[in-house]
């Protein structure tokens, strides 16, 4: 087998991003070479402190070298200024547009040791539904007061990719259990998150499209079901154990993560990716975390997580199934855990501890 080559961009961004994000590059240096991998690194600027600088949060050439010369990205976050600042959005949300990245995937796991194990993956459309922005204020005709609306808009093109992704991935966390990885979870499962008993035709378009696009031979040891998204918030609190992939339009994915994510204790357990054709950027979901910045306490699994996320999809299983057992057996253990998770031990040390298991 010949060694395959990833050039990876490193976007470190602001706050914990500069402390984090240099772990995840740790870790894939450190990768055996067995599996036959190596890694060029780009470092690439973006963020708060980059619009300072440069005046744009997003610079051109970022983009550009990510889209000519990458195979995938690391992002650590960016800090959002308390008041809106002129000229300023978030590049994150910008990258996700200029690269077509229309899924942001979720995993939500706990160590199989745990008490109530869970482990999830919450599929999230990233290109439509209530986030197309497109919002109007204007004066009730009976005088009472002002009306606002905002536009839902969902497409089946949008639906079919996101259901077909979502069918892959559970077919891919199949293939990882197969190899041996643990799970609680004996067969895969795509539920599929909507309100189309009130909103019948946006969220009823998505529900059918996605039933259709996993309706086809290759996802046939799928299992498929569907759930209305505010008895599925029930249902994720109480038994959540029984959630393996959740598909689900902009908004009720946006919402369901950030829930998931509160199941297993701190923000900096949680991965997550951006994908779109053919590339992927890592993402922690914690921010900037200021409070914590330049203490060398913050969390590094999030991002070690999100490494290994970014891999699965460019289609490196072995190594990604790699940097998930080093953290289990970093967190299982329990001696060298980060102080958000009641430990004291610092980033660095966290890190070197789960190089060793590699
Ligand atoms: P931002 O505006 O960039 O989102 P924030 O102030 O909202 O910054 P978050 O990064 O979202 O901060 O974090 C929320 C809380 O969780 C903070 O108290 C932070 O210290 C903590 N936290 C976030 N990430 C981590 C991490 N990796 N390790 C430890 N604690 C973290
Ligand atoms: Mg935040």
């Amino acid at each position: 087998m010949a060694t395959r080559t990833l050039r990876i961009g490193l976007i470190p961004g602001d706050g914990i991003g500069k402390e984090v994000i240099p772990a995840g590059r740790k870790i894939l240096e450190a990768l055996p070479a067995s599996l036959k991998l190596k890694f060029e690194f780009v470092d690439l600027k973006a963020g708060f402190e980059t619009f300072e600088q440069t005046g744009a949060a997003l610079p051109d050439k970022t983009v550009e070298i990510l889209k000519n010369e990458c195979d995938g990205a690391l992002f650590g976050a960016v800090s959002s200024p308390s008041k809106a600042v002129k000229g300023y959005s978030s590049p994150i949300v910008a990258l996700r547009k200029r690269l077509d990245l229309y899924a942001n995937v979720r995993p939500v796991k706990s160590v199989m040791t745990a008490k109530n194990p869970i482990d999830m993956v919450i599929v999230r459309e990233n290109t439509e539904d209530l986030y197309v922005k497109e919002e109007k204020t204007y004066d009730a005709a009976d005088g009472s007061g002002k009306v606002a609306e905002a536009i839902k808009r969902i497409s089946q093109k949008a639906s079919f990719r996101i259901a077909t992704m979502a069918g892959e991935i559970a077919l891919r966390r199949q293939s990882l259990r197969d190899g041996g990885a643990p799970s609680i979870h004996k067969s895969p499962l795509v539920t599929i998150t909507h309100k189309s008993n009130v909103l019948s035709q946006t969220d009823g378009l998505f529900r059918a499209t996605a039933r259709e696009a996993l309706a086809i031979a290759k996802f046939s040891s799928v299992g498929v079901e569907e759930q209305i998204v505010d008895s599925m918030v029930y249902k994720l609190f109480r038994q959540p154990e029984t959630y393996d992939v959740i598909v689900a339009p902009n908004l009720y994915g946006d919402i369901l993560s950030d829930g998931a994510a509160a199941l297993v204790g701190s923000l900096g357990l949680v991965p997550s990716a951006n994908v779109g054709e053919g590339f992927a950027i890592g993402e922690p979901c914690h921010g900037s975390a200021p409070d914590i910045m330049g203490k060398n306490i913050a969390n590094p699994i999030a991002t070690l997580r999100s490494v290994a996320l970014m891999l699965e999809f460019l289609d490196e299983e072995a190594a990604a199934a790699k940097i998930y057992a080093a953290v289990d057996g970093n967190l299982e253990e329990g001696k060298l855990l980060s102080p958000d998770l009641g430990g004291a031990a610092k980033t660095t040390e966290v890190v070197e501890d789960i190089l060793r298991r590699l």
